[in-house]
């Protein structure tokens, strides 16, 4: 089923009321018909229209139980429509924004959905990138709240892998790395790349061991006619400029250290899929790993895991 609103008419027509976001959750959510979350019983009935009863073990759910919208005291009707702006605007919405567009009292419950719905624009257990890769650092600028309260400027390093199709850029992983150690840089392409693939990396030693690690390693030097970075790797730094075009234009370029690697997750999701025909899909993309990634109460929005700090710019070839 891949059914979704193409523009904003179709999206009225689509979500008239609470009950029709509710069956299209219920639709993207168990596909194969209903699967009880305690006992896998493959047979429910609907209870009071917004519940289902296990026939196996009796108990009860909902469609949003366990999913971002768990918990939930705003209408579905309400997040249909911010996942429906988040996704249409080709360079996303800020929480100002959002606030403003759907009328919602305070910045503070905007921000939080944004943040939510960040937390489901990773597809669970999506593909690694394959063929020729191209893998290099970059050094962020962000604010960090210091002590008292203040601001301070902060430089996060940002791993990017770009797979390169033909002459074009295809998909992208982006990951806010601890430092540009070996560990930190296998831990990032392992993840984001699968192995046997041409990874193209400039000379520093932190990628050194990547042909142990089962992957074929193109290095290019810096040697020779003084070449700037963005010609060693230009498909990184294509992305590099376009990531800080965003993070600038959309955000003001007030995006937190602690929160970067959610922004990071929200440019990629659109990046991979910026020649999508339709916006909608997007939308139908987002609703569906919505109800497949698990809940995120504020407080967790809040109480980030700190990365521990860098070392220092040990790496500074690749900005
Ligand atoms: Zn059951």
């Amino acid at each position: 089923m891949e059914e979704y609103p193409r523009n904003l008419a179709e999206f009225d027509r689509f979500f008239p009321t609470e009950d029709a976001c509710r069956a299209y959750l219920v639709r993207l959510r168990w596909p194969d018909g209903f699967c009880c979350p305690a006992c896998g019983g493959r047979t429910g009935w609907p209870v009071r229209a917004v519940l289902f009863e296990c026939a196996a073990c009796g108990r009860q759910t909902s469609v949003t139980a366990g999913t971002i919208f768990q918990d939930t005291r705003t209408p579905l009707r309400t997040w249909f429509h911010a996942m429906w702006w988040v996704t249409s605007q080709k360079t996303g919405v800020s929480a100002l924004g959002l606030q403003r567009v759907l009328g919602v009292r305070s910045y503070k419950t905007a921000w939080s959905w944004l943040h939510k719905l960040r937390r489901a624009m990773v597809r669970p257990g999506r593909d690694r990138l394959t063929g020729r890769v191209e893998v290099d650092e970059t050094y962020l600028g962000g604010v960090h709240h210091g002590r008292y309260g203040r601001q301070v400027q902060t430089q996060s390093l940002v791993g990017i892998a770009v797979q390169i199709d033909g002459a074009c850029l295809g998909r992208i992983r982006l990951r806010r790395l601890p430092d540009a150690s070996t560990p930190s840089l296998l831990a990032f392409v392992q993840d984001a790349i699968e192995p046997d693939s041409l990874v193209h990396t400039d000379g520093w030693v932190g990628y050194a061991p990547l042909r142990r690690h089962g992957y074929r390693h193109q290095i290019t030097y810096p040697q020779g006619q003084a070449k700037s970075p963005s010609q060693l790797m230009p498909h990184v730094h294509q992305v590099v400029s376009l990531l800080k075009r965003w993070l600038l234009a959309t955000h003001h370029g007030a995006v937190t250290d602690e929160h970067l690697a959610y922004y990071l997750d929200e440019f990629t999701f659109r990046f991979n899929r910026r020649r999508a025909r339709s916006r909608g899909k997007l939308f139908f993309r987002l609703v569906q790993q919505a109800v497949a990634v698990g809940p995120a109460p504020y407080e967790s929005l809040v109480r980030y895991a700190r990365l521990p700090p860098p070392r220092g710019p040990q790496h500074l070839g690749a900005t």
